[in-house]
């Protein structure tokens, strides 16, 4: 098993070896930057962690480092970059909190305590437990989303580490990542960091089925790439004929969609037909309309699989109309097409929102992206039972959601299975308690 992991071992992003490293890819986003607190965070921890070493043979603070260099990939203010650098010395080493409220504040120790807090947690698969647990996590993070951020650059950093974990308990750590933190990364909008947890745990989780599909993709490769220059071709010369410029970039979907695609509907990988996917990025959104609109005339749409997440945008900010037609040779190719500021918001989510004043600080409404987080903070409060609420975490991360129009033109959005009664209430308690009848479903759509 091992040794053939070791074949497609090619995805791991290269590490970051010094501060300066680090300091470097700060600058890229950041160029007026005062990094002394990264300096001094990462001095701190170094000798924190000092003697300590990690499964792979390096000395530790290899870890909170490359954390720090995650969240700097992101682009986050100092004060997520400098806990990502302190994350694990409250609880993997002599330093106590009060430490870190002394040397470095307030705000970092607060986010530091809030990590440790989420990481002191063990997720078990009896039910109430980690209802409980979740229940926890969600109150660690909720005062602070940047909390969740570090969460979700440790977890990745540690699942790009993972076939230096004994085997037994990969296949449970990846189980437990794709159960908590994946969904979590999808639901404050980080794609990027989504795809890449999801491919990392679809590796450990099922690795015989991974490598299976890693090297069937692998051997389609050739023919794939020059379709995907065929397509790109074809809508940039269609764009063009008609006054509007595009940028257009295509992929192979990723395996875990792939996977999940081939158990949903039971087919083998030669029988999932859209497994490529397009993105066009335009300058404005009438563009987007008007190329979707050229595409449509160029091949046929699949009824039913046009999405327009521009008019009504997902609960975590992502916005972008979506398309699936039958491309040259009768292929389904999937296309989304986005402005600029939207790809930006696709990829870093909430993150890419932040404005930073002066010294890398970030503004004080930052958080107010996190409606959902806040939402499930308050929200929990009135939910006594944890299976309960566990119930209704798992519904709020996991399902499929459906759009509604209020009779003032607002969308409210709802999970998969909710009915007319949820949407009376949400729209006001008293109108759910006096709701007699629904009249008809037609507005309902997914
Ligand atoms: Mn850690």
């Amino acid at each position: 098993m091992a040794d053939f992991l070791q074949l497609v071992d090619d995805t791991t992003p290269k590490p970051m070896r010094t501060v300066d490293d680090l300091c470097q890819r700060i600058r890229l986003y950041f160029p007026q930057a005062d990094l002394t607190l990264i300096r001094k965070a990462y001095e701190f921890s170094e000798k924190a962690h000092s003697g300590q070493i990690r499964r792979s043979g390096e000395p530790y603070i290899s870890h909170p480092l490359s954390v720090a260099g995650i969240l700097a990939d992101l682009r986050l203010d100092l004060d997520t970059i400098a806990t990502g650098l302190l994350h694990d010395t409250v609880e993997d080493t002599q330093t106590t909190l009060e430490d870190i409220r002394r040397e470095f504040g307030e705000v970092i120790a607060h986010l530091v305590d809030g990590v440790t807090k989420i990481s002191q947690m063990k997720f078990r698969n009896r039910q109430e437990k980690q209802g409980e647990n979740i229940r926890k996590m969600i109150v660690a993070m909720g005062r602070d989303v940047r909390v969740v951020l570090v969460k979700l650059a440790d977890r990745l950093h540690n699942m790009r580490t993972l076939n230096h974990m004994p085997y037994e308990k990969q296949a449970n750590i990846a189980l437990e990542t794709l159960e908590i933190y994946t969904p979590l990364a999808g639901r404050i909008g980080i794609n990027s960091l989504k795809i890449e947890l999801e491919d990392l745990c679809f590796r450990y989780y099922r690795p015989d089925m991974y490598y299976v599909l890693s090297q069937k993709l692998k051997k389609s490769e050739a023919e794939q790439s020059r379709y995907i220059a065929d397509v790109k071709d074809l809508i940039i010369s269609t764009a063009q004929k008609n006054g509007l410029k595009v940028e257009v970039q295509g992929r192979s979907k990723h395996l875990w969609s792939i996977y999940r695609k081939m158990q949903a509907r039971n087919l083998d990988y030669e029988q999932v037909y859209d497994v490529l996917a397009f993105r066009g990025v335009v300058g404005t959104v009438g563009e987007g309309y008007e190329v979707l609109g050229h595409i449509h005339a160029l091949w046929k749409p699949i009824p039913g699989r046009f999405k327009d997440f521009i008019a009504m945008a997902k609960t975590n900010n992502y916005q972008s109309l979506h398309t699936t037609v039958i491309g040259p040779g009768g292929e389904r190719i999937e296309i989304q097409i986005r402005t600029q500021e939207m790809h930006l918001i696709a990829e870093r989510g909430i993150a890419a929102h932040w404005r930073y004043k002066e010294r890398g600080k970030i503004q004080d409404d930052t958080a107010q992206q996190a409606h959902w987080l806040r939402e499930l903070v308050q929200w929990h409060q009135t939910v006594r039972n944890s299976e309960e609420f566990m119930d209704a975490v798992r519904t709020d991360l996991f399902e499929a959601e459906i759009y509604v129009f209020t009779p003032g033109g607002d969308v409210r959005e709802f999970p998969d299975g909710a009915t007319p009664i949820d949407f009376a209430y949400a729209v006001h308690t008293d109108l759910g308690s006096k709701c007699v009848s629904a009249e008809s479903m037609a507005r309902w759509c997914r």
